[in-house]
């Protein structure tokens, strides 16, 4: 890792997964993050791929608008490489990646964007997220299916509708230019981070942290804080008055690595390998990021799934509702029940009575009533007794209700 003061880039590959899919840029002018996918040993070669073509234009534009022209025939070159690549290598068949890139041309920045990796600007202590997910959750807040808070636990959250890769040979890759003032830092990253670390969490790091290099540090220790369930890559690049001095390139993850077109055993078998055995079976996907293709039928079977699952969300509910209050019910008889097998003796209208229940009321609901008046007069109690009276004496049952009144009328008599 090389560092500037103007500028970083950090990747990690995180806890979970076994290799770096990510790779990440911050040159000259140009800063990029390529977030890689693929079922087969692919997306750490997509990734790199992408990245080192798109690097090919880190250099100074007379304007944004030609950097922007850059930025979309750089990523569409890459995205031929990568289905040339596929077709040399057809064990890496449906590889993909995301790219995020942008140029800064003086006061102005060309951005060129497709997948869910993001572009963030931190601009007045506020940030924003300049950048649209291609993403199908994203469809569905655009089109008010769901909100943005109900994207963010989506079961589908990780379907990407549009990456570079070898399935569509003219991918629509978003570009433009926006204007860039000093002191605006710009933050370039995979979902790595913005799906593990809270955007305002994120905010606070960039706002309170001066030092890009170490901003990006807290970035990813937060993604790890969180479990780095995927790889994260991090790029920074703060606008400033001065002038930058000199500063190198710095490219990390897959593409900071020679590309390899299978998984190595180890390095020290490598040369040894037949051709034949490169050809091995696909490995497991180590994560949620996939793509799928963008057919309206598609498209539709989703949110039919996503209706679907609303519904069946609504039904459980219901259910658990139901539930709940036969619970409540029950609980009420039965603690009732309970309560009328319980009894004790008091006073009611100046004579001892045996009461059914408990002497504790439930809110206004009284838990007990007269069972037996008695003939027993309070006044002809001592004074000790009538006192025990009025505090009620418990009972263990009926039948010893019935002897302490008994023994107060032997005792009242006597
Ligand atoms: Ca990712």
């Amino acid at each position: 890792m090389v560092t500037s003061t103007r500028a970083i880039a950090l990747s990690h590959v995180g806890k979970v997964r076994s290799n770096n899919q990510d790779s990440g840029y911050a040159g000259e002018t140009l800063f990029v993050v390529a977030d890689g996918m693929g079922g087969h040993a692919g997306g750490d070669v997509a990734s790199a791929i992408a990245t080192n073509r798109v690097k090919e234009i880190d250099h100074a534009y007379p304007t944004a608008e030609d950097a922007q022209m850059a930025l979309q025939s750089a990523l569409l070159a890459a995205n031929g490489l990568l289905a040339e690549t596929v077709f040399e290598h057809p064990e890496l068949t449906g590889m993909g990646t995301t790219v995020s890139a942008l140029i800064r041309v003086d006061g102005k920045v060309a951005l060129a964007h497709i997948g869910d990796s993001r572009i963030y600007l931190l601009r007045g202590g506020e940030l924003k997220q300049v950048t649209t997910d291609h993403t199908f959750v994203q469809r569905l807040v655009d089109t008010g299916r769901i909100t943005e808070e109900e994207a963010l636990t989506h079961p589908r959250r990780s379907v990407l509708m549009r990456v570079l890769g070898d399935v569509d040979s003219s991918p629509e890759i978003d570009t433009w230019t926006t204007d860039t003032l000093p002191g605006d830092r710009w933050l370039i990253c995979s979902d790595g981070l913005s799906g593990v670390v809270k955007q305002d969490v994120i905010a606070n790091v960039l706002e309170t942290t001066a030092s890009p290099q170490v901003a990006a540090e807290k970035l990813v220790r937060a993604s790890l804080d969180a479990g780095a369930p995927d790889n994260v890559t991090v790029v920074i690049l703060d606008i400033d008055r001065d002038a930058e001095g000199t500063r190198e390139p710095v490219t990390v993850g897959s593409a900071s690595m020679p590309v390899q077109f299978e998984r190595e055993p180890s390095s020290t078998t490598r040369a040894l390998r037949l051709p034949a055995l490169r050809l091995h079976p696909a490995r497991p996907a180590t994560g949620p990021t996939h793509f799928e293709p963008q057919t309206d039928d598609y498209l539709d079977e989703l949110i039919e799934e996503d209706q679907r699952r609303a519904r069946r969300r609504k039904l459980t509910w219901l259910l658990s509702g139901i539930l709940l209050l036969i619970a409540i019910v029950l609980a009420a008889v039965l603690g009732y029940e309970w309560t009328q097998s319980r009894y004790f003796v008091g006073e009611s209208q100046g004579n001892v009575a045996i009461f059914q229940g408990v002497q504790q009321n439930l809110g206004p609901i009284t838990l007990s009533h007269v069972y037996k008046q008695t003939d027993v007069s309070v006044h002809g109690l001592s004074a000790y007794e009538r006192q025990q009276v009025e505090d009620t004496i418990n009972a263990s049952s009926l039948d010893d209700a019935k002897r302490i009144v008994k023994q107060l009328a032997d005792d009242s008599s006597g």
